[in-house]
């Protein structure tokens, strides 16, 4: 049997920076970086018949429940977990029921939260800013583009998203605070739980997640 790789699973507010370190960790261990997201995403662009289930919900303005994204997910991590032995998973869990799920495929051998105070959050995403064009996203923070506030790819002028006031980061956070507190504790009494403060600079986060690996 090949030997294990690491099952590692990422939790942090928006804004954290987890997805960057996510990739950046998922490289150095040589496995694959999943997104819950951006699976989903991708399989309804592939018109799979699940996928096209998927969109035909969130079209009608309703949302995925619990059964049929564990379903999904516990596919795509069972099949990630045969062909490369670990992954790092980020957005997902989410709930205690989407934890089973996934304990169900493989108990993690590492979860790591990279965690900022609300006020950061705030601070960051207020920062962002999108290109109406094709998307791509800049912070004026930590990832300006070249020129003022234009696209670096169509020099279209760069919006900022109608939900990226204060007041609707703070929701969004007290969310995450809400669903997020229990998986925080079920993974403590695991034993797995790394904490890394997601204040410093990118690289100065990246090397504390690195140390839990030397
Ligand atoms: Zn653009």
């Amino acid at each position: 049997m090949e030997h294990r790789k690491p099952v590692i699973i990422l939790l942090g507010p928006q804004g954290s920076g987890k997805g960057t370190q996510g990739k950046r960790l998922a490289q150095k261990l040589e496995i694959p970086y999943l997104e819950s997201g951006k699976l989903l995403r991708d399989e309804i662009a592939s018109k799979s018949e699940l996928g096209n289930q998927f969109a035909e919900v969130i079209n009608s303005g309703g949302h995925l429940d619990d059964d049929d994204i564990n379903a999904f997910m516990k596919s795509k991590l069972q099949e990630t977990l045969a062909a490369f032995g670990g992954f790092v998973l980020d957005g997902f869990p989410r709930s205690q029921g989407q934890a089973d799920a996934s304990d169900a495929v493989a108990m993690p051998s590492h979860v790591i939260l990279i965690d900022i105070p609300d006020q950061e959050s705030i601070h960051r995403l207020s920062a962002r800013r999108e290109c109406p064009k094709d998307g791509k996203v800049y912070n004026m923070i930590t990832d300006p583009p070249k020129d003022d506030e234009t696209c670096d790819d169509c020099a279209a002028r760069l919006i900022q998203r109608v939900d990226d006031t204060p007041s609707g980061i703070q929701k969004r956070l007290d969310w995450y605070h809400n669903d997020t507190k229990p998986l925080i504790e079920r993974y403590e009494a695991q034993g797995v739980l790394h904490r890394i403060d997601g204040t410093p600079s990118i690289d100065a986060v990246e090397q504390s997640v690195r140390e839990i690996f030397a």
